[in-house]
């Protein structure tokens, strides 16, 4: 944040350049229609082609650049509101560079920066009213209008670019947060309402299309006796290695999930009862021959179940059922065991 802020003076320098500069244009093309004055001429003059450099000189040699810079906008607001008695009130330049200069608080970001401006305009626009006892000349020329348009143009645009660029980012930041508000901390891998929505999905498409899909559901063995014996530290670190034992054995677009407590689930879109179970089969002997860094004598096995999709499976819990089953039944006939649904 510190060096975000650092930025600041650099990031804002070439932007009052332009603005301040096309902001000069206008007021000196107004002035110029009129009879004004040498102190007229540099009211306009030194702020607009001077002051954005003497401002970006003072923040970056100043021990708090970001106050500093907070000064100059206030100072901008101020310059803006001396400059509409100078273009004698007309009310198309007047309106449009003080709309220009809030803008430019309110795009800040800075809380309440615009609303602290406004004395500053409002002060500096009356003290060169009265000291020059400008006349009110609402209307303009068609040269004044025509002055007015770059400043117009390239500040509108300019922010909108700005704003364009963080909407994207946001948004970008908001995908990014949803995938991993559904990724659970310890394993890594998805939670519940994330892969029973993939399962679903497969589902949809079985039906509509035909296409094949799989599911595994996957118990540790004897995972109470783990946590007995050596401690639940441990458990959750057998826990997060068959967790990478799974994610490792997965091709791009299955989805494992953890299911709760010991037992996981993988959908496999795609993928029939074989190329399931060969894929069980894998991961059941990758778990079996993982070794845990501060016990090397402790051995892991896993259960898995798998169930191919197919028309007795209606709804999604059908096909869990079936998974369900499948597991209990490698538990029930030994463990360590890839059963397949019949
Ligand atoms: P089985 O072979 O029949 O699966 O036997 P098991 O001992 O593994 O039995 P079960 O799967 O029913 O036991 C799961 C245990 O896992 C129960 C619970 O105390 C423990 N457990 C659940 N979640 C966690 C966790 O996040 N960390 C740890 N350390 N233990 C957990
Ligand atoms: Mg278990």
């Amino acid at each position: 944040m510190s060096t975000h802020l650092h930025q600041m003076p650099r990031r804002v320098y070439p932007l009052r350049v332009l603005g301040m500069g096309l902001g000069g244009v206008v007021t000196a093309v107004v002035l110029q229609s009129r009879d004004a004055s040498l102190a007229a001429w540099l009211g306009v003059l030194l702020p607009a082609f001077v002051w954005p450099h003497v401002a970006y000189w003072i923040a970056v040699r100043s021990a708090d650049p970001y106050r500093a810079e907070i000064r100059n906008l206030l100072v901008d607001s101020a310059i803006t509101g001396a400059w509409v008695p100078l273009m004698h009130y007309g009310l198309l330049p007047s309106v449009l560079l003080c709309t220009l200069t809030m803008v430019d608080k309110i795009t800040t970001g800075i809380k309440g920066l615009w609303a602290r401006s406004v004395p500053g305009m409002l002060g500096a626009g009356l003290v060169t009213g009265l000291i020059t006892g400008a006349p009110v000349v609402l209307e303009s020329s068609l040269t004044v209008v025509i002055a007015c348009m770059p400043v117009l143009m390239l500040h509108t645009l300019s922010v909108s670019v700005v704003s364009y660029r963080l909407i994207r980012k946001v948004s970008r930041q908001n995908q990014e947060l949803e995938v991993l508000r559904r990724i659970d901390a310890v394993t890594g891998l998805y939670d519940r309402a994330h892969w029973e929505a993939q399962a679903q999905e497969a589902l949809r498409r079985h039906v509509s299309t035909g296409a094949p899909a799989s599911l595994l559901m996957l118990d540790i063995d004897q995972f109470k006796m783990v946590n007995d014996s050596r401690g639940h530290t441990t458990g959750d670190e057998v826990i997060r290695v068959v967790a990478a034992v799974v994610r490792d054995c997965l091709r791009a677009g299955d989805c494992a999930g953890r299911y709760g407590g010991d037992e996981f689930a993988v959908v496999l879109p795609g993928a029939s009862g074989e190329e399931a179970a060969q894929l069980a089969t894998r991961i059941r002997e990758k778990v079996e021959h993982s070794r845990f860094r501060d016990f090397a004598d402790l051995r892991v096995t896993s259960s898995i179940g798998v169930a191919a999709l197919d028309s007795r499976h209606a709804t999604l819990l059908d096909w869990l059922n079936s998974a369900d089953a499948a597991l209990y039944e490698a538990k029930a006939t030994g463990r360590n065991r890839v059963v397949t649904a019949k």
